[in-house]
C-alpha cells in the first residue's frame, strides 16, 4: 500500500455515502480467503489487503471487496494524491 490507510477508506471510489448504505462499514482487511475485486474482477489472494465494504442498500446486503490497486488508480485519477511525475 502506497498511501495512508485513511486515503483508501475515504477514497469515495463508489460515490456512495453513508446516507445511501445503511450500517455502512468500510475497512482495510487482510483476506483470509480469496475474493473477487468488485471493480476489476481480479482475484484478491489470501493475505493481500483489500477494502471491504458492508452494509445494506435498498434492502440488499452489500458485501464488496476492492483490491488496493483499483483504489490507488482511483486516487490518482481523481487527483486525490500528488503524483511525482511532472
Ligand atoms: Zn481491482
Amino acid at each position: 500500500m502506497k498511501y495512508d490507510k485513511e486515503m483508501y477508506l475515504d477514497s469515495g471510489i463508489y460515490g456512495y455515502g453513508d446516507e445511501d448504505i445503511s450500517c455502512h462499514k468500510e475497512k482495510i482487511v487482510k483476506c483470509r480467503k480469496t475474493h473477487e475485486c468488485c471493480t476489476c474482477n481480479k482475484e484478491i489472494k489470501i493475505g493481500e489487503n483489500a477494502l471491504h465494504e458492508s452494509g445494506f442498500m435498498d434492502g440488499e446486503v452489500v458485501n464488496a471487496y476492492t483490491c488496493i490497486e483499483c483504489i490507488e488508480e482511483w486516487l490518482e485519477e481523481s487527483g486525490q494524491v500528488e503524483l511525482d511525475e511532472e
